[in-house]
């Protein structure tokens, strides 16, 4: 599962990528790593592991992990290949989900490409980037189409629908707000357009107003552009962010109580990130690992099986399953079965948030 971090230069995004990335270090004994210069992997933070670890004791603790890509250079002219603008769209077009980073900072020592703090501009800028890529795509394809659609019901379909994201771009909607139906989004998934792909706005604000993000008054109006598409936004400073994540865990959770924080900027932005690309995880939990496996939301049983191992997937008989919140109270699997808190399911069986899951299955 990758997300994407765009935003216009100079806004924070490299800063915020740097503390996602080094947040790895709270992690020590996991291979997380900087797979290239501009890709992480991050961990998601998830309490409910640290609860069970602390009940069972296991040998490692595994979270779940997203990796993150910072597209550095979406300028304004990208769609008409200003700066490296193909190159970068293309980038966009790899990942599924993007967060857009937008200065809502003042600091009169870091250029603002556009000559003013202005965070609605800014966004629009991008989208309109993203728009211009897709307008050009779907030109291309409408003129195919056309002929083809005369007597064809699937490609009329196509045509009427292509025509109908046509009208809403030239009205300067972003793709992801029209709320596509399924077999909408089935017939141009292959199409690589970008303003489709759902987005969290990352609201960059200066230390100052952290305690206080009301005070910001750029915030408000990302989040009134925000809801107008449905988009969440996500407030955090990155240079904080940047210092929090050189901490260790103890002195990260020190550092965030004197502020009155209960979870890092970071954290918030990954769970939410998480959220955003449809994702949750189940549990397991054994001597060996206490460990989260990422499935999309509404997936059933043999498939969630299948994350651990194809054979699980294959030979799938039924899964045991407890919530962590049960299985904490019981202080344990033996308790929790004697009390009938485990419960026996089957190939239907959609796995829900917090599940710890045991399967059984065929060899
Ligand atoms: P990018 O071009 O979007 O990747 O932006 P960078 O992360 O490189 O940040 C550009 C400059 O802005 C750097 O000098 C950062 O130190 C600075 N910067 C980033 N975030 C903040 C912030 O929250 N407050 C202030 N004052 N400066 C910031």
């Amino acid at each position: 599962m990758k997300l994407g971090i765009v935003g216009l230069p100079n806004v924070g995004k490299s800063t915020l990528f740097n503390a996602l990335t080094a947040a790895k270090a709270e992690a020590e004994n996991y291979p997380f790593c900087t797979i290239e210069p501009n890709v992480g992997i991050v961990p998601v933070p998830d309490e409910r592991l640290d609860l069970l670890a602390r009940l069972i004791n296991p040998e490692k603790i595994t979270p779940a992990t997203i990796e993150f890509y910072d597209i550095a250079g979406l300028v304004r002219g990208a769609s008409k290949g200003e700066g490296l603008g193909n190159k970068f769209l293309s980038h966009i077009r790899e990942v599924e989900s993007l967060i857009h980073v937008v200065r809502c900072f003042e600091d009169d020592n870091i250029t603002h490409v556009e000559g003013k703090i202005d965070p609605i501009h800014d966004i629009e800028i991008i989208n309109l980037e993203l728009m211009l890529s897709d307008l050009e795509i779907i030109d291309n394809r409408l003129q195919k189409v056309e002929k083809l659609a005369k007597g064809n019901k699937a490609y009329s379909k196509e045509f009427e629908l292509l025509n109908r994201l046509k009208k809403a771009i030239e009205e300067g909607k972003p793709l992801r707000s029209l709320n596509l139906e399924y077999d909408e989004i089935n017939i141009i998934k292959n199409y690589g357009l970008l303003s489709l792909k759902p987005v969290l706005y990352a609201c960059n604000i200066g230390e100052e107003d952290l305690l206080d993000v009301g005070k910001n008054k750029y915030v408000d109006l990302v989040e009134e552009y925000a809801k107008k598409e449905e988009s969440q936004v996500v407030v955090f400073s990155a240079k904080i962010e940047a210092e929090i994540s050189q901490l260790s865990k103890e002195e990260k959770e020190i550092f965030l109580s004197e502020l009155g924080l209960k979870e890092s900027g970071l954290d918030r932005l990954v769970k939410a990130s998480y959220d955003l690309l449809g994702l949750m995880s189940f549990l397991t939990a054994g001597p060996k690992e206490v460990r989260a496996w990422t499935i999309k939301k509404g997936t059933k049983a043999p498939q969630a099986a299948g994350k651990i191992h194809s054979d699980m997937e294959k030979g799938f008989i039924r899964a045991e399953v407890i919530n962590y919140k049960d299985l904490l109270e019981c202080g344990g699997m033996a308790k929790a079965k004697e009390k009938g808190l485990v419960r026996l399911e089957g190939k239907d069986y959609i796995i829900q948030d917090g599940d710890v899951v045991l399967f059984r299955f065929n060899v």
